[in-house]
């Protein structure tokens, strides 16, 4: 496992106290809810000035009991080391891939071991209050690839999903099948696709003293659908310090970036793609992809030859926690 921000238990614990504080004494709740007004170049072209008052599609989700692979929040006793001041944690989740000690800054991973043959192929979904106002419009767009799925479902090939809260609400059907697949694994993109630090490309910045609610909420969008959870992490455009990393430190998690940048968003062509996901994969490597369609065109079409070169080198596409290795070795957890 390659981590590159070694853990350091005094500032973390400093930070962590600061965290707490910090929540305590919030001036806004908690829950309240994020501004992520974030434009995207994909979604700048109708100027979308109408911002439709939506309800927004997502209904309760009913759990799911997806064959033999869940944890299943209600059958175990809440851990009593981990239910103080942490938003967006309980007990189960000491146990999920990707899980570390709350209060410890946490680790930054880019691949796995360079050693087998597994890599992680991962989807992102964003969804930002400007796709929000697209997908209510008058023409909507897709901004759920559903041919990537159906590919990953017909070849069985496992996978791992970071969703943002709101692409959550907006597909909550479709999030209930990718949490009803044994081979995938759901993991956390923000709530809103907000910026963690004050330039990040075209992104919305969020105030500090909302990263953590945000992330939190972001966990408990998601941990209904059941399935493959984890307490895997992707910041928006994979930007984040110090200071980012340090509001996430009460939540127990680990940031994943990645080693494969395959530049899928508003491709016009999918050879490129290909050619960026084959030339830098590896054995261990993360590969960065996106499940957002209409800002990320391609991509289902590039799918079938990254899987085919994948096969050709003779690498195997696993879900992150088997790439990454023993979850464990990322904190180890006394
Ligand atoms: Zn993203």
């Amino acid at each position: 496992m390659h981590v590159k921000n070694p853990r350091i238990p005094l500032a973390a614990a400093a930070a962590a106290l600061v965290a707490v504080l910090a929540l305590l004494l919030a001036p806004t709740p908690l829950r309240s809810r994020v501004q992520a007004t974030a434009l995207d170049p994909a979604t700048t072209t109708p100027a979308g000035t109408a911002p439709a008052t939506t309800t927004p599609a997502g209904s309760p989700p009913r759990p799911t009991t997806p064959g033999g692979t869940t944890t299943d929040p209600g059958n175990t006793a809440a851990d009593p080391g981990s239910t103080v001041a942490d938003p967006g944690r309980t007990g189960d989740d000491a146990r999920l891939p990707g899980a570390t000690e709350p209060g410890t800054l946490p680790p930054v991973v880019d691949h796995g071991p360079r050693t087998g043959g597994k890599v992680a192929l991962t989807f992102d979904a964003d969804m930002t209050d400007a796709m929000r106002r697209q997908l209510h419009g008058p023409n909507p767009p897709s901004y759920a690839n559903l041919a990537i799925v159906e590919l990953l479902e017909r070849q069985r090939v496992p996978a791992t999903f970071f969703l943002t809260g709101k692409w959550v609400r907006e597909y909550p059907e479709l999030t209930r099948r990718l949490a009803a697949n044994p081979r995938f694994e759901l993991a956390n993109h923000t709530y809103g696709h907000a910026a963690f630090t004050s330039d990040c490309y075209h992104l919305t910045p969020l105030p500090r003293r909302e990263m953590t609610a945000d992330v939190a909420r972001t966990f408990d969008v998601i941990a209904p659908y059941g399935g493959r959870q984890t307490r895997y992490f992707r910041f928006p455009g994979l930007c984040h310090d110090r200071t980012a990393l340090a509001e996430l430190a009460p939540l127990g998690l680990t940031v994943v970036d990645g080693d494969v940048v395959s530049g899928d968003p508003f491709a016009k062509y999918w050879q490129p793609i290909v050619r960026a996901v084959l030339s830098q994969v590896r054995p261990g490597s993360v590969i960065i992809l996106h499940v957002t369609e209409a800002n990320a065109p391609m991509t289902d079409e590039a799918l079938p030859h990254i899987l085919a070169g994948l096969a050709e080198r003779g690498l195997e596409p696993a879900p992150l926690s088997e790439v990454l290795g023993d979850p464990a070795r990322v904190a180890p957890r006394s």
